[in-house]
């Protein structure tokens, strides 16, 4: 181990899931090297749909149309929930900079800056969230709307019913129709996977075959729905195209986990942080961190055995809750993986944290100058349940970058 060389950065960010990618990008933007690894993280499991704040309180199940009106009864509520540790300016510039960084790498999002949005799920209900993915855009008009609209659903596919969908709004959408397709050149296998489809979808030549289905059952209708399968990637290029063999609008609802728009945008990051000179070892844990001598800090990671050593001047914990490996819970506790043995307080089946984004020990201080944390992983936060998922995960890695910088730069 000692005949490591150390890879030296300013930032060494632990987790890649959408807090530790959104860490990345942030450091990266403000001119910091950065060493980042972690497995996938719960992103490729979410829909692709980037919430702000949808419900509060959880026990009134209440839903806010005003993402930030709901931020300010939140923060009222639950003085310590990490939101309250930022400005609403901050947790607007820090979308701004993320859907920006999508943009540029070619996955567009859209949203109203001062409105939840209402998307139709595959489930028939409707989901409230903030920002959009461009492929599922136009489904939110045809739903406010209540367009006549044209469900396509695929047969071999789980969780995705154009007839339930149809069932569960057959009292206010009469235009709602459903219709189930074979995908192309699958008539023999039993199981249909959207990856596959979304893969198969890149070629030209699988999208006139699809539009050749689709097309002859849209009838009256004036947009269609199908499950979000349209492309791994370059989803205007395959939107567009189909949009056109088929005659009118065409928009994805999202799907039942592992998601296309989740891969879509882990994928996205892994480009884009790449081309920014962010150094990601994918598939490699952080095995044991601790501070040396000088106040940095040595994370050694690897695989099962450490493979390299990074020497940090700080270190962001974006290692997720109980999927992401972050916590862990037995019997009698639950305790952050880690930097377990330093002792932070574990509040709320989280990390307690100050107003710098930084861990509490024992004393209430610091547990470290310079060790941050953003993400599920703090405490305080019912992401699932007030739909504020990656909302917490971007403002919060937003606030841990922005902290670093203006303490230990
Ligand atoms: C099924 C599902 C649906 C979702 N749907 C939505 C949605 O519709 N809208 C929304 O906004 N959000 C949604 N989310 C939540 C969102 O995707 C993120 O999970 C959430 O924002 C938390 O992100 P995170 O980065 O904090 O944690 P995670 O995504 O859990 O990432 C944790 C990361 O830490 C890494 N890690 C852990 N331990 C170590 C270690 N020792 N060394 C190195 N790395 C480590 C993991 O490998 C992983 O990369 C959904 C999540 C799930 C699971």
């Amino acid at each position: 181990m000692s005949d490591l060389k150390s890879i030296e950065c300013d930032l060494c960010i632990i987790g890649s899931g959408l807090a530790g990618m959104a860490a990345a990008l942030f450091a990266a933007a403000r001119g910091l090297s950065v060493v980042q690894m972690g497995h996938t993280g719960e992103i490729i499991f979410a829909s692709g749909l980037l919430d702000l704040l949808g419900v509060h309180p959880v026990s009134e199940k209440r839903l806010w149309s005003d993402p930030w009106a709901a931020i300010d009864a939140l923060v009222r509520d639950i003085p310590h929930h990490p939101y309250a540790r930022l400005k609403k300016e901050d947790i607007k510039a820090a979308f701004d900079e993320i859907l920006a960084f999508l943009e540029e790498t070619g996955l567009t999002y859209h949203r109203n800056i001062d409105r939840n949005t209402g998307v139709l799920t595959s489930l028939g209900t409707v989901k409230t969230t903030y920002a959009v993915p461009h492929t599922m855009w136009k489904g939110v008009r045809a739903l406010k709307e209540k367009s006549d609209c044209l469900i396509v659903d695929i047969r071999g596919l789980k969780g995705f019913s154009g007839r339930q969908i149809v069932a569960a709004f057959e009292n206010e959408w009469s235009h709602l129709r459903s219709a189930r397709i074979s995908f192309p050149d699958s008539d023999h296998l039993n199981e249909m996977y959207t990856e596959h489809m979304a893969n198969a979808l890149l070629l030209p030549y699988n999208r006139e075959k699809l539009a050749g289905v689709v097309q002859p059952l849209v009838k009256e209708s004036s947009i269609v729905g199908l499950p979000a399968i349209l492309g791994l990637y370059q989803t205007h290029e395959v939107i567009s195209h189909l949009e056109e063999l088929v005659g009118i609008p065409i928009f994805e609802i999202p799907t039942i986990p592992p998601s296309v728009p989740g891969l879509r945008l882990k994928e996205a990051f892994e480009r884009g942080l790449r081309l920014k000179g962010v150094q990601y070892f994918s598939l490699t844990r952080a095995l044991q961190v601790r501070q040396t001598a000088a106040g940095h800090f040595e994370t050694q990671i690897g695989r099962d055995v450490v493979e390299h050593i990074v020497d940090s001047r700080g270190v962001i914990l974006a290692s997720g809750r109980f999927i992401g490996g972050g916590l862990h819970a037995d019997r009698t506790h639950i305790r952050e993986t880690i930097l377990d043995s330093r002792g932070h307080l574990i509040n709320q089946a989280g990390l307690a944290i100050d107003d710098a984004f930084r861990p509490l020990a024992d004393s209430g201080g610091p547990a470290f100058e310079s060790l941050f944390a953003a993400g599920s992983i703090l405490a305080h936060n019912d992401w699932k349940r007030v739909k504020c998922g990656a909302g917490l995960a971007i403002a919060t890695a937003f606030g841990a970058v922005n902290a670093f910088v203006r303490l230990c730069r």
